[in-house]
């Protein structure tokens, strides 16, 4: 077994010769677990996953593979957990996974809202106030602007994810929400005003968001373009910048089959670190142009 911070082979180099820097795991805090899969009641034209009903790269997790996941995490001491897909409301024992995985610490959960019932809302905040730990939703949107997010999100998204945001508000919820960046930074003050207050017309008591930065990755990449040859990460990008700020120095993300570095890498074959949370306890090259976004965007999935 590796020992945190311990590469397991001498620094992987590019082919032009120069070294790829490695992130090492300083502390691991954080586990994600991709309990929906690649699996998704919608088909965004952004998703850098490339989820769908029918994308089976990674089938959701068994509540029983969420347990044992559980249990190797609680003796690696992390402290925190997320759950993503595809979209975490298609596995048919999430609500099971949720009160599991709420015994071990706090949740957040990432979903599109669009399968947030009034029903369902009651269970969670049943399943809530048995917990001591907090269950918080983040939920994904592209606008506040119905035609806008339906362009990418498919017909009637917008519709039921504000019924999902208003449901969820409704039990005591607050959800954040989180917008993919497609407009000019210059833009950003209009842009976090109205996304706030859309969250308040749908009742949201303590109205917060989040904007990611678009992964030139899955479908994302097919509809806007590629990485470039010269957008990756070299030693150089991280003289004046401190790697503790890349959620792979703090995170995992494990699979129903295998535990991957980090969400965003988790379809691509070279970010599968091993079979176990275990076996990931050391550092990762940052060979992947996704990693330029991470660095130059400042990104975490975190909060
Ligand atoms: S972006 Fe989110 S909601 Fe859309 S297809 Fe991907 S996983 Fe599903
Ligand atoms: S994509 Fe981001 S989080 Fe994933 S390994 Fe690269 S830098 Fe880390």
């Amino acid at each position: 077994m590796n020992s945190l911070n311990q590469a397991v082979s001498p620094a992987p180099v590019r082919k032009s010769g120069t070294k790829i820097p490695e992130v090492p795991l300083i502390r691991l805090e954080t586990l994600w677990m991709q309990v929906g899969g690649t699996l998704c009641n919608l088909q965004c034209t952004h998703c850098f996953i490339s989820c769908g009903p029918q994308n089976h790269t990674h089938e959701m997790m068994t509540l029983e593979q969420v347990r044992k996941t559980l249990e190797e995490s609680k003796e690696l001491g992390v402290r925190d957990y997320y759950i993503t897909g595809g979209e975490v409301f298609i596995n048919p024992e999430i609500f099971e996974i949720l009160e599991a995985i709420l015994s071990f610490g706090p949740l957040d959960v990432l979903t599109n809202g669009t399968l947030i019932t009034q029903e369902k809302s009651i269970r969670l905040k049943e399943i809530q106030d048995r917990s001591d730990h907090p269950l918080r939703f983040r939920v994904s949107m592209e606008s506040f602007d119905e035609r806008e997010n339906d362009k990418i999100r498919g017909k009637g998204a917008y519709r039921r994810a504000v019924e999902g945001i208003r449901n969820l508000a409704e039990s005591d919820f607050s959800p954040i929400l989180t917008i993919t960046r497609n407009w000019d930074e210059q833009d950003d003050a209009e842009m976090e005003g109205r996304f706030l207050d859309f969250l308040k017309q749908n009742n949201v008591q303590k109205p917060r968001i989040k904007i990611l930065p678009g992964f030139l990755l899955g479908r994302l990449a097919e509809n806007i373009r590629q990485y470039q040859d010269d957008e990756h990460v070299t030693e150089k990008c991280f003289e004046s910048y401190d790697m503790a700020n890349l959620q792979c120095s703090s995170s995992r993300m494990a699979t129903g089959k295998g535990v991957y570095v980090c969400p965003i890498l988790v379809e691509h074959d070279s970010a599968r670190m091993g079979d176990t949370i275990k076996d990931t306890l050391h550092s990762f090259p940052l060979a992947h142009s996704a990693c330029y976004t991470c660095r130059v965007t400042g990104m975490t999935c975190k909060s």
